[in-house]
């Protein structure tokens, strides 16, 4: 595994709708193993690579580019500002977090906070609502205006570091799927289907690219690769931990967004116990995936969603153990081979 790939995928800034950077990155570093790449208007990229059997199937594997962020809603005249927020945020996470505000150049600047001095007892028991926080660049405020303007995107900064057998850090979700994607699809030997790895946008918003993705391409079976989370931490009872970090990677059953093909569910199992791949059976009662997107198009499509467990999910310390990705690297690349053994119904006229 290259802790050093993960890293630059983790580091490279993706709000939603605004993928291009990450995009380009992607582009330069998977070309070389795709027979085809091409995007979409709303900025998905494929990468293909041709079945060798008689009457390929196309497989769409889907990982999400964007991240969690903001766009700048107001500044102040005293040049602070305030942000709207793109995707999930916790406020209970941000207080004090070190930021990079994407303006005429890439400014760091941080979450402002009031002084425990200065907060009553009451204040210092609760989270700062996201609409009440603030950015603080560290410059005069005619400075300010003159780089940022109303809509600049807004990311957070922490870099990936090693710690213990895990890796942590911010945007695992999820850029630890994305790495799993490109790792899965440069180790395949053959597959008799078209696999297309999908890197997709905005589906930190509602799963907006992969929806429009599998539209377009019109797959036969979709494969998401997300983060889920293991809630394994001092408490939450063992029963709601959902997945257990380290006990390998996880295949969902269900999420609110997508209830996963039994057949395939059933199939991606047989496959980790035939190579003796690590992995753990997932329900996720809150969140979804590209699966979720995927599922809906045109007159449905069969999926499933491989998950990384990560603890802190939508935190700048996501943390993900190194055997969980491990393991969701080499059941992917199995499924890559092996699709073919997964039969697929047509849709069906009855007379
Ligand atoms: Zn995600």
């Amino acid at each position: 595994m290259s802790a050093d790939l993960l890293r630059t995928l983790c580091a490279l800034p993706a709000p939603p709708g605004r993928e291009d950077e990450f995009r380009t990155f992607l582009i330069e570093h998977l070309s070389p193993y795709a027979d085809q790449v091409r995007t979409d208007p709303m900025g998905n990229v494929f990468f293909i690579r041709k079945g060798k059997g008689t009457a390929p199937r196309t497989i769409m594997l889907a990982a999400h580019m964007d991240e969690i962020a903001f766009l700048v809603r107001h500044i102040t005249k005293e040049g602070f500002l305030y942000v709207q927020p793109l995707g999930g945020f916790d406020p209970r996470v941000l207080d004090a977090q070190r930021v990079w505000v994407h303006g005429r150049q890439r400014l760091p600047g941080v979450f402002g906070t009031k002084p425990a001095h200065f907060t009553t007892p009451e204040e210092r028991t609760k989270a700062v609502p996201l609409e009440d926080m603030f950015i603080d660049l560290g410059l005069p405020a005619e400075t300010v205006t003159e780089l940022v303007r109303i809509g600049d995107p807004v990311t957070l900064d922490r870099d990936l570091i090693t710690m213990g057998n895990c890796y942590t850090g911010k945007t695992l979700d999820d850029r630890v799927g994305v790495y799993v994607m490109i790792e899965a699809f440069k180790q395949f030997e053959a597959s008799q289907d078209t696999i297309v790895a999908v890197a997709t946008v905005q589906e930190e918003v509602g799963v907006r690219g992969a929806k429009a993705a599998a539209f377009g391409l019109e797959p036969d079976i979709g494969i998401a690769v997300d983060i889920t989370i293991a809630a394994d931490i001092p408490g939450i009872e063992e029963r709601n931990w959902c997945v257990r970090l380290g006990s390998g990677t996880a295949i969902k059953i269900m999420d609110t967004y997508s209830i996963s093909d039994p057949r395939l569910v059933e199939f991606l199992r047989t496959l980790a116990e035939e190579q003796g791949i690590k992995y753990q059976m997932e329900i996720l009662p809150r969140g979804g995936t590209d699966a979720g997107g995927m599922q809906l198009a045109r007159s449905g499509i069969p999926v499933c969603t491989l998950s990384i467990p990560c603890r802190y999910a939508h935190s700048v310390v996501e943390t993900v153990h190194q055997d969980d990705v491990a393991a969701s690297i080499a059941l992917l690349r199995s499924f890559c081979e092996q699709s073919h053994r997964f039969p697929t119904t047509a849709n069906s006229v009855a007379k």
